[in-house]
């Protein structure tokens, strides 16, 4: 099959590798959409400490199952249109054991350390696969592992039902925020990205403001504070537009070493309230869900999926802020 292959940071090839042959536990996934995303980047540029190289990277995807391990439940028959949840838990590190399997001592990623779908086709563990509904496209089923992120971010918020909020970054972790927020019942929600045309589609997805910067939210303050860029400026502008009692969610990754200034008194005196959120936990089948009833609309996110030899294109693109959302058809 073909497949990209990043051989050592910073370099990549289209190459013919070996099929996947499905263990007793896995299905063979024949990739329809597979995304591009922040991680993939930072995979790229070897700043993504469990990757190994050589590694088939791609870890948001669809597909259509073609083969089954002898030990795989019967209701994932070959054609079966599936979703695939990427993450890998041990089950038995003290993390895993205490129902947090995202910060698992052991944790993995298919796409991040073992191979994923930048390929034809690609072995999962059955139970990482989540069917599709027929209405729901390759691109759209693609779609659920970043809004699954996005769910159990906003799930560590705790209820945001009548809050004030604001979310800084209008990429596609932005913009689902953004809906998931509305559909939560927070509000007024507001969008801060220094991209004025990204800022069009939030306000299209029900921003209610929507600034190049803080500074033109006009003093506002907010419950809920968002950052969904990873940037250490975007995320002390973020802490900055919380109103007292409020909670900041810190989605963006930063680069491991970067460092912000808080006040410690703010903190203590405000009683704010600062949560991280790490890839997916037990939210794919929501996130599904919320795509297949349309409560989220990736749509006013997506560019035309480009085919697999496109992958360095589509990495240009999402380093040069140029459209939101990137696809690969393998
Ligand atoms: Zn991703
Ligand atoms: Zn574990």
């Amino acid at each position: 099959m073909r497949a990209l292959v990043l051989d050592r940071p910073g370099s990549f090839r289209v190459a013919d590798v070996p099929d996947p042959t499905p263990r007793p536990t896995e299905v063979v996934v024949k990739v329809d959409c597979c995304g591009i995303c922040g991680t993939d980047l930072h995979i790229l540029a070897g700043e993504f400490p469990p990757a190994p190289y050589p590694l088939v990277p791609g870890h948001e995807f669809a597909g259509q199952v073609v083969a089954r391990g002898a030990d795989v439940a019967p209701d994932l028959p070959d054609g079966t249109r599936v979703a695939v949840d990427p993450s890998l838990f041990c089950g038995w590190c003290r993390r895993c054991r205490a129902g947090r399997g995202n910060l698992c001592e052991n944790w993995g990623a298919i796409g991040d350390t073992v191979s994923g779908a930048f390929a034809e086709y690609v072995a999962v563990p059955a139970v990482n696969a989540y069917r599709l509904p027929d209405h729901l496209d390759g691109q759209y089923g693609a779609m659920a592992e970043p809004l699954s992120c996005a769910v159990h971010g906003v799930r560590r918020l705790g209820p945001v039902a009548g809050d004030a909020a604001v979310v800084v970054g209008a990429g596609t972790m932005g913009l689902l925020i953004l809906q998931l927020l509305r559909h939560a019942g927070a509000g007024p929600v507001a969008v801060v990205d220094r991209v004025a045309s990204r800022l069009d589609v939030a306000r299209a997805l029900g921003a209610a403001q929507a600034v190049t910067d803080a500074s033109a939210l006009g003093g506002a303050r907010f419950d809920v504070a968002v950052d969904a860029t990873g940037a250490p400026e975007a995320i002390e502008t973020a802490l900055g537009l919380l109103d007292r009692g409020g909670r900041m969610l810190v989605f963006g990754v930063a680069p491991a070493q970067a460092a912000i200034r808080v006040s410690p008194f703010r903190v203590y005196n405000d009683e704010l309230t600062i949560v991280g959120s790490m890839a997916v936990l037990r939210s794919f089948g929501q996130a599904v869900d919320l795509l297949a009833r349309g409560v989220v609309d990736p749509g006013p996110l997506l560019a035309e999926p480009l085919p697999l030899s496109g992958y360095g294109a589509a990495v240009d693109r999402v380093r040069g802020g140029q459209g939101i959302k990137w696809h690969v058809r393998p």
